[in-house]
């Protein structure tokens, strides 16, 4: 969607301040005290008024009709095209997100396991109770892996000529997958070891992911090659560890935004921000903007109160169990979020 095609078409509305607003993050009218309050702090995006703590803007007195994606132009795209809206009575069971690992693991990554709390569990269990947690409301399962290569013969492959390492054509997995997402499967989510290329004359990709298809695909096996900077040793990842399940708790989350139809967004710093090189999407955050998480609610159905508690409570676990500054900070970050979005309730008791 172009910056340029999307702003004639809704002239009508410029004059009016109100629906800008609804243009931005849809009608609160008639939302619960706490979406209103965490939604409406969008509205400094379009007056210029003062920033609040918890989001920081990309943007300033922006004109919405130039922005994307907006609430509304997310909810027309979600209604055209998910079938569960659409068709309820026909697919009633929709309702799983599906984890799909793909091709060989080293040793280390399959050996790895940790306490979470008093919860012993791998790296995939880990991620699954994440997205459990991100898109509640949805179940998250786990597909029995498909690690021989005669599994996952159709798919696009090349060997990169500076690095001489097997790579997989990012697009190439969304029909593929599409194929094994299950009945009750809203969406499937592959996850592999092996670099995967978004394009011919691009290195290298996090991840990508089709809404057309409901199917992505990420990888971790690897940082950025420093072998592009000429001289400079190849940097395979050889060991787990926490900045190595920071990548990978965001990158799952990303990635299974777009599959419900949030494009990425340039309206705050966000989950959804688009990012150009590993280093640049590690410190982009891990949480939605009130916009972005707007539509999240929207197709999950979830409480925002509930859903702010549980992630909180991850990553309290989370920070207990592995020390890591950014778990500490997302969990400090929920925490003042929480006390946000229930300020109102405490001052009346
Ligand atoms: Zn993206
Ligand atoms: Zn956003």
């Amino acid at each position: 969607m172009s910056k340029n095609g999307n702003s004639s078409f809704m002239c009508p509305w410029t004059s009016n301040s109100e629906k800008k607003k609804k243009f931005l993050i849809g009608n609160l009218e008639n939302k619960g005290n706490i979406e209103r309050k965490l939604y409406s702090l969008s509205y400094s995006v379009l007056d210029n008024s003062t920033e609040n703590e918890l989001f920081v803007q990309k943007i300033h007195k922006a004109n919405v009709y130039m922005l994307e994606q907006t609430y509304i132009q997310w909810k027309v795209l979600w209604e055209t095209h998910d079938v569960r809206n659409q068709c309820q009575c026909i697919f009633p069971m929709k309702s799983v997100i599906y984890l799909q690992p793909l091709g060989q693991f080293p040793d280390f990554v399959l050996r790895y396991t940790f306490h979470l709390g008093n919860t012993e569990m791998d790296l995939l269990t880990l991620l699954r109770e994440f997205a459990q947690i991100y898109f509640l409301g949805f179940d998250v399962k786990i597909c029995l892996p498909l690690l021989k290569d005669s599994e996952h013969s159709g798919l696009k492959s090349r060997v990169h000529s500076v690095t001489g390492q097997k790579q997989f054509l990012s697009s190439s997995f969304f029909p593929f997958l599409r194929k094994k997402l299950p009945k009750d499967g809203y969406c499937i989510l592959g996850i592999t070891w092996t670099d995967l290329y978004p394009a011919e004359d691009l290195n290298f990709s996090l991840g990508e992911s089709s809404f057309q298809h409901k199917s992505g695909i990420f990888c971790f096996g690897r940082f950025e090659p420093l072998s592009f900077q000429a001289g400079q040793p190849m940097c395979d990842i050889m060991e787990v560890d926490e900045s190595l399940i920071w990548k990978m708790l965001k990158v799952t989350v990303h990635e299974t935004c777009h599959l419900f139809g949030l494009m990425h967004c340039e309206i705050y710093s966000c989950l959804m921000n688009n990012s150009t090189s590993l280093e640049e999407a590690m410190m982009q955050p891990i949480f939605l903007c009130p916009v972005c998480l707007h539509k999240l609610q929207k197709a999950c159905k979830f409480s925002l109160h509930m859903r702010y508690n549980r992630l909180h409570q991850f990553f309290s676990v989370l920070q207990d169990s592995l020390p890591y500054y950014k778990f500490r900070d997302s969990r400090d970050w929920l925490m003042q979020c929480l006390e946000f979005i229930t300020e109102d309730e405490r001052t009346l008791l």
